[in-house]
């Protein structure tokens, strides 16, 4: 098990030999995530720019779980994954949660050089930030390698 802090108290942990993640909330609220290498989720991760195998597979559910909440920050007051705390059973609107899942899906997207999507354009000014945060999770996952110290 790999474990990132995401900040505010938000953990990921990150399960490589089960293919599957959770996150994890400072109030004990856990939820799950996984995502079978089908032809459709190949398809989907393909679309992200990453590999359309089990490897894609997994690393864009990895990022796409962590990106929620490195994004949070900057899309809501209270800094909490819209998307995350809906699964979670926590009061959001589907509205936010739409809103959010367009954000990270274009973020991923855009990390993996492919065009900048509308949903993102709104948020120039944090890409900076965010793909400093992906980056610290592709480094504990050992998709890139450790910075220098
Ligand atoms: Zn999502």
């Amino acid at each position: 098990m790999i474990v990132l802090a995401l900040g505010r108290g938000v953990y990921l942990r990150a399960y490589p030999d089960e293919a599957r993640v959770e996150t994890l909330f400072p109030d004990g609220r856990l939820v799950p995530g996984t995502r079978e290498p089908t032809p459709e989720n190949c398809a989907e991760a393909a679309s992200q720019g990453y590999t359309p195998d089990a490897d894609g597979c997994w690393r864009s559910l990895v990022e796409h779980e962590a990106m929620h909440n490195i994004v949070a920050p900057d899309l809501w007051p209270d800094g909490i994954s819209a998307a995350l705390a809906h699964e979670a059973g926590l009061p959001r609107t589907y509205r936010a949660r739409l809103h959010e899942e367009a954000v990270v899906l274009s973020f991923q997207a855009w990390s993996n050089d492919l065009p900048i999507e509308p949903a993102l354009r709104q948020y120039k000014s944090c890409l900076s930030r965010w793909i400093m945060g992906l980056g610290a999770v592709r480094r504990a996952m050992g998709w890139a390698p450790a910075e220098a110290a």
